[in-house]
């Protein structure tokens, strides 16, 4: 019978990658708390309209991307979350929570898209979410943009570079798109396909294209910037007031529009040259229009999401070894009143907060302590009859010098407590 594999683009996370995994959502979530955001947790599964309403009808993501299925019993549209803004500002309103004051929140887990997989790209992924609801001014998007660095640094990543870029208001846009599409007009004998269609329903995604043959065009199309008003331009002036202030370097990119049509205002993206192609590692920006266009009170509103195995394969593309997390003793035992005593023994021992491997499966001693040592543990806790007798384990260090000695178990629990 043929082996039964993982759906292509969806990974297993083997054992050997949890260290990274654990290093990266321990610091993440230390990181948040000490900015005062909250986790919220949201449902895998939505109905398919929040995310054709939120995301945008003419995008990658809702024309071609998503898990799109019929729930069997009801007939209802269902979708595998491809980003989570959409369901958390959707958790937002059903749950009220802006009601008694603006939000910060976060989320962290697997995301959707049906991609064509390759390094960095898979159709499930990861994602961790910044969003902040309620709040209007350009300090918000500074702290998101500063606290994204402080990340990188707290993770020792290297070789990221921020780029921001500002879309202005739905107004600026109107008049920026009269622009576009008349330029766009006058060009369209070099338009491929997709920019074709593009071109009168969301005009603003063809500069978005990554159609080669497509780049002088874009390169040279009128720009957003110049169809700024005055509070749009303030707003952009204000966010980079405030990064320069903080000494955050970042470059202007008049191209960058980001791929899903609610954002508005600043937009940023963090990129690195490491990884190929996929070298987007998290971006954002400001989408004040989208709480209303879900069904909300209207409220401004800025998020982020990072990419987690492309922020890894970074870190592991700089030999990052990520800290392990060797067990405290391994208990080695033998002999029918060892066995029983060691089980309890462990007990006592994880009760004083150590981590603790209990060998299963007997064995001699000989290779139980082989085992003992392949564990990592920090000292081997070795039961036989005579030690169990008087409620004693023989301690001995694997990892540094020093002589085995036989103690009682708080005893042992003090000696390990004192780590080294
Ligand atoms: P890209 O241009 O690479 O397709 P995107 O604009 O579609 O990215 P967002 O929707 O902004 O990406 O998602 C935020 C981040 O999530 C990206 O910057 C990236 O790090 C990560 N990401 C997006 N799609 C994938 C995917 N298919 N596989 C792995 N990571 C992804
Ligand atoms: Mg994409």
């Amino acid at each position: 019978m043929s082996q039964i594999q993982a759906i292509r683009g969806m990974n297993d996370i083997l054992p050997e990658h949890a260290p990274l995994w654990e290093f990266f959502e321990d610091t993440v979530r230390g990181w948040l708390r000490s900015y005062g955001y909250q986790c919220i947790r949201m449902p895998i599964v939505e109905q398919t309209g929040l995310f054709k309403r939120a995301i945008g009808e003419v995008t990658d993501i809702v024309e071609k991307e998503m898990y799109t299925f019929t729930d069997a019993l009801n007939g209802e549209s269902l979708t595998l979350r491809p980003e989570g803004t959409a369901s958390c500002v959707r958790a937002v309103l059903q749950h009220n929570l802006l009601y008694n004051a603006p939000q910060r929140l976060w989320y962290m887990g697997p995301m959707f898209r049906h991609e064509r997989p390759q390094k960095g790209r898979y159709r499930q992924f990861h994602q961790v979410g910044v969003e902040s609801l309620g709040f209007a001014g350009p300090d918000m998007d500074a702290e998101q943009i500063m606290m994204t660095a402080r990340l990188w640094k707290k993770l020792g990543l290297q070789d990221v570079a921020l780029e921001i870029n500002t879309l202005g208001s739905s107004e600026d846009r109107a008049r920026h798109r009269a622009r576009l599409v008349h330029y766009l007009e006058q060009h369209a004998g070099l338009l491929d396909e997709d920019s074709k269609r593009r071109l009168h329903t969301n005009p603003l995604r063809v500069l978005d294209s990554k159609n080669p043959a497509l780049q002088a065009l874009i390169e040279a199309a009128p720009k957003l910037l110049d169809d700024l008003d005055e509070v749009s331009l303030k707003h952009f002036e204000d966010v980079q007031g405030m990064l320069r202030a903080a000494g955050i370097e970042y470059r202007i990119n008049p191209r960058l529009v980001r791929g899903l049509d609610y954002y508005n205002f600043t937009v940023f993206e963090w990129v690195t040259t490491r990884l190929g192609a996929q070298g987007t590692v998290c971006a954002g920006g400001r989408y004040d229009g989208l709480i209303a266009q879900i069904g909300g009170k209207p409220a401004p509103a800025c998020g982020f999401a990072m990419g987690v195995e492309r922020l890894l394969a970074l870190l592991e593309e700089q030999q990052f070894q990520a800290p392990g997390q060797p067990a405290d003793a391994y208990v080695v035992h033998q002999g029918d009143a060892a066995d029983r005593f060691a089980l309890l023994a462990a007990e006592t021992l994880r009760e004083q907060g150590l981590h603790v491997i209990l060998h299963c499966g007997g064995g001699s001693f000989k290779s139980q302590m082989k085992k003992a040592d392949a564990s990592g543990a920090r000292y081997a806790a070795i039961i036989g009859d005579d030690e169990a007798a008087e409620q004693q384990m023989t301690l001995k260090p694997l990892r540094a010098l020093g002589d085995q000695a036989r103690m009682t178990i708080a005893e042992a629990a003090d000696v390990m407590g004192n780590k080294l």
